[in-house]
């Protein structure tokens, strides 16, 4: 069956200046970031340049060809970067305006003849599937660095534009599509302009689904974490533990020693300093598996697994050591703040997560009533004291 290419590219055009419109009307209302200004632009160049190329024929050359050309890959240039502003990757103006002049000048200097038809397909297709393939470098990047499922079926839907152009540049280099007629009866040309349409109007919902699947992560990051030092919080250690299955825990609850007159003495910044570094000494010194939470003010615990009672014990002992020798490196300090730690082993009678927390604090205070900066297992004669 052969589709009519020019209704297709009125199609295109009317897909692309809606969605265009979307994208910018998304911007205006400044709750998404700048990508929608950058997306919005790309689609309204296509679309526009998508309708100047149907009035081949109709309009004058300069429109149908110069300007229809030019813009379809502007947009599709902007498109590149407006994935790469999403990746909160860099993205500088002059460069930007640098690459549009770079890519649109051949279109206008090296096939200036209105009638070579296969030489602007071939140019076009082939920076269109380059653009294709640069995004699609960019969604699997956000795919990996950001956890972002749409994000790699962003990538997933270029693949198939990509092969599209490459195939629509081939047919283009032989002759087989263009030609004096570029609205002629192609089968070929019909059906992969047609496929390319409905994979542009997906790209675009799909990318509002990777900022929809970014905010939710940013909110549950807001409501698990701490934003101080970047622990987890008593909502988001309640959270990980309800995910896991385990077997025997060891739980490790961490304080500072005096933390109130490290404050009075250096003042708040360098309070929240000495958080942050504990934070950071405690997760190098855990295991990859193993869970840091800060339960409120100086009080941290640290939550591992399968781990044996000396091992647990080891692990507080190697905390404690490393905060103090990372603190004393912390230019300025009169006082070195030091840590004590209460250590509980999970036992198979031993009540449950509440319970367990209850022994680690008490051995916490047990190891501040013996003198502080020492690491304390629970052994019971805690609540003799
Ligand atoms: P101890 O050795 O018995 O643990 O004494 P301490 O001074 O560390 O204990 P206390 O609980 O009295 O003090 C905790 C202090 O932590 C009190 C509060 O001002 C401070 N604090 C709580 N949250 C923050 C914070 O986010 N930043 C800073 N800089 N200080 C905080
Ligand atoms: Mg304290």
């Amino acid at each position: 069956m052969i589709l009519d290419l020019r209704t297709i590219y009125v199609v295109s055009a009317m897909t692309c200046l809606v969605l265009g419109s979307v994208h910018l009307a998304a911007h205006h209302t400044g709750r998404f970031g700048r990508w929608p200004a950058w997306w919005g632009a790309s689609n309204l160049l296509v679309g526009i340049g998508s309708f100047c190329v149907a009035l081949r024929e109709v309009a004058p050359s300069f429109i149908s060809v110069d300007a229809g050309n030019v813009m379809t890959i502007v947009g599709y240039v902007l498109m590149v970067f407006a994935v790469r502003v999403f990746a909160d990757r860099p993205v500088e103006k002059r460069y930007c305006a640098l690459v549009v002049a770079c890519i649109s000048l051949p279109v206008l200097m090296f096939t200036i003849d209105p009638s070579a038809v296969s030489e602007r397909l071939l140019y076009v297709s082939i920076v269109c599937c380059v653009c294709d393939l640069a995004v699609l470098r960019e969604g699997v990047g956000i795919f990996r660095r950001e956890k972002l499922f749409s994000a790699g079926l962003l990538a997933w839907l270029y693949v198939p534009t990509a092969a599209i152009f490459f195939v629509r540049g081939l047919l283009a280099a032989t002759g087989e599509i263009g030609g004096p007629n570029p609205f002629g009866s192609s089968m070929a040309h019909g059906w992969m302009a047609a496929t390319a349409v409905v994979f542009m109007a997906l790209r675009s919902m799909v990318i509002v689904l990777m900022a929809a699947e970014r905010s939710r992560n940013q909110l549950i990051g807001l409501a698990h974490y701490d934003s101080l030092t970047g622990a987890l919080n008593r909502g988001g250690l309640a959270q990980r533990l309800s995910e896991r299955k385990t077997q025997s825990l060891a739980l490790l609850a961490i304080d500072i020693d005096h933390f109130k007159q490290l404050n009075d003495l250096h003042g708040h910044v360098v309070g929240d300093q000495m958080l942050k570094l504990l934070v950071q000494v405690a997760e190098s010194a855990l295991r990859p598996g193993d869970l840091l939470a800060r339960l409120g003010g100086d009080e941290f615990l640290a939550v591992l697994k399968d781990v044996a009672d000396d091992g647990a014990v080891g692990a507080a002992e190697r905390i404690r050591l490393a905060f103090a020798s990372a603190a004393s490196q912390v230019p300025g300090l009169t006082i070195i703040p030091t840590l004590s730690i209460g250590v509980a082993i999970s036992t198979p009678d031993d009540g449950g997560f509440e319970r367990l927390l209850q022994k680690a604090d008490e051995a916490l205070y047990y190891s501040k009533r013996q003198g502080r900066n020492r690491v304390e297992a629970w052994s019971g004669r805690e609540q003799a004291a």
